[in-house]
């Protein structure tokens, strides 16, 4: 059997998923492979951006999300392990519609795209359906082969956009050359209850809490009214050596470093109660090519210190989508007439690579020097309204500009 429709999309998560919304608003027949997810939920906090808040709202879909289990936050504090706080952060001071992020369970944002998706009959997604390979016609790719009910099945288009995530199968079904770096640190998820009567107790209360020491972090999110979820640094290492480690030990830690949540581990009784997530940066050297083009974390997938990959995936979308309808006006989907969405893009984004692997070079250092550092900027900024400022707006997806030399001096506190 064979599919064909205007638009083929590989992979239904956040960027796949708004880019089929915003092609089908305009009367694009889209298809969608999606392949089985693994059965083990994942326990990590998604913090939608005041940038990816406007994007929603922009396509009718903020309230739905605001609806779901997610928690409403606009402040973030940062604490030395066992000391002082060093900043309290307010997405307050932001001069924006929505200075706030929203934070939930990452399946909640897609669940809102799906709904949303659910009353267009002209896209239709294959559950269950793994990409296998990419049809071409010289350079030319006219759309892809998958796994369907056991079966390979070909799926035609004049256009295919690889949207399957940091490992995307298209990308190398593709040939185009990709740099992956993994970091040398990865992060334990925890998904906790919250004790009802925990407003204003520390880390339980309604702000996220930061708590930073040498080569160590733990991050404590509200994720809704009831739940908080958990972020501890690891070193990276293979996911199956965690479950050999005591559990106790872990637990330990934790309620050293944040002790109002002595009584919330207890709740956790297994290292299955636990998602071990290891970040991953990519760089391709092309994002389009005839007949295909990549998007969100397949082209650009960044540490997640900046929590920017929903937003970045959006923005992909939204750019995307205005691309390709000049496509399809001209009858021309080659690599040139794609080529304006990554000039447009991939500037934006590698930016963004380079600050948070700033972040993640600094927030995690052992280096005591550095450490020492990383304290001193962090209460300097937080003593410097206007640079802590630009420093959320960038945060917030809001501000694409890199920090200036001055203001780097200003965060050291050396120049004024
Ligand atoms: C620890 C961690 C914390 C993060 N925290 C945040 C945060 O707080 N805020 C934020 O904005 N971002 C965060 N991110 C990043 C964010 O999750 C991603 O950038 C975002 O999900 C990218 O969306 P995507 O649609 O490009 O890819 P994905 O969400 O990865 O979706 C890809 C889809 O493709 C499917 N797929 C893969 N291979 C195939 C195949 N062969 N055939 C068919 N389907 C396939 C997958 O099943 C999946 O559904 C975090 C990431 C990590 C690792």
């Amino acid at each position: 059997m064979s599919y064909s429709s205007d638009v083929l999309i590989v992979g239904a998560g956040i960027g796949g998923l708004s880019l089929a919304l915003r092609l089908a608003a305009k009367g694009y027949r889209i298809r969608i492979l999606q392949q089985r997810e693994p059965p083990l939920p994942v326990y990590r906090p998604e913090i939608v951006q005041p940038a990816a808040l406007q994007a929603l709202a922009e396509l009718g879909l903020l309230n739905r999300l605001a609806a779901k289990a997610v928690a409403r936050v606009d402040t973030f504090q940062f604490y030395r392990i066992g000391g002082t706080r060093l900043s309290r952060v307010s997405y307050r001071i932001l001069e924006h519609p929505y200075p706030y992020t929203l934070i939930g369970l990452p399946h909640h944002t897609r669940r809102v795209l799906l709904d949303s998706l659910s009353a267009h009959s002209s896209v239709h997604i294959h559950w269950e359906t793994r990409l296998t390979g990419v049809l071409r016609q010289g350079s030319q790719v006219l759309g892809a082969k998958a796994i369907e009910g056991g079966q390979e099945q070909e799926w035609h288009a004049p256009v295919t956009v690889g949207s399957d995530g940091c490992r995307s199968r298209f990308r190398e079904a593709l040939g185009i050359d990709c740099r992956i770096k993994s970091y040398r640190n990865a992060f334990l998820g925890i998904l906790l209850r919250r004790p009802l009567d925990g407003d204003g107790n520390g880390e339980l209360d309604g702000a996220v809490h930061y708590y930073l020491g040498r080569g160590e972090i733990l991050a404590c999110f509200p994720c809704s009214s009831t739940t908080l979820c958990l972020l501890f640094m690891v070193p990276a290492c293979a996911p199956q050596t965690i479950g050999g480690q005591e559990l106790s030990a872990l637990k330990n830690r934790l309620c050293a470093i944040a002790p109002a949540l002595d009584e919330p581990l207890n709740q956790i009784t297994s290292w299955e109660q636990v998602s071990y997530l290891a970040p991953v940066r990519v760089r391709v050297a092309r994002w389009v090519t005839d007949g295909a083009t990549l998007m969100g974390d397949a082209a650009h997938a960044c540490h997640p210190h900046v929590a920017q990959g929903v937003f970045q995936a959006m923005e992909d979308s939204r750019v995307l989508a205005k691309v390709l309808e000049t496509c399809f006006t001209r009858g021309d989907f080659s690599a040139r007439a794609l080529a304006p969405y990554e000039v447009t893009r991939r500037p934006v984004v590698e930016r963004l690579q380079r600050v948070a692997d700033e972040y993640a070079w600094l927030w995690e250092t052992k280096n005591p020097l550095f450490t020492w550092l990383r304290d001193r900027i962090f209460r300097n900024v937080g003593q410097a309204p206007e640079l802590l400022q630009r420093i959320v707006a960038i945060e917030a997806g809001i501000e694409t500009k890199p920090l200036t030399l001055v203001e780097r001096l200003q965060a050291l506190g050396i120049a004024a």
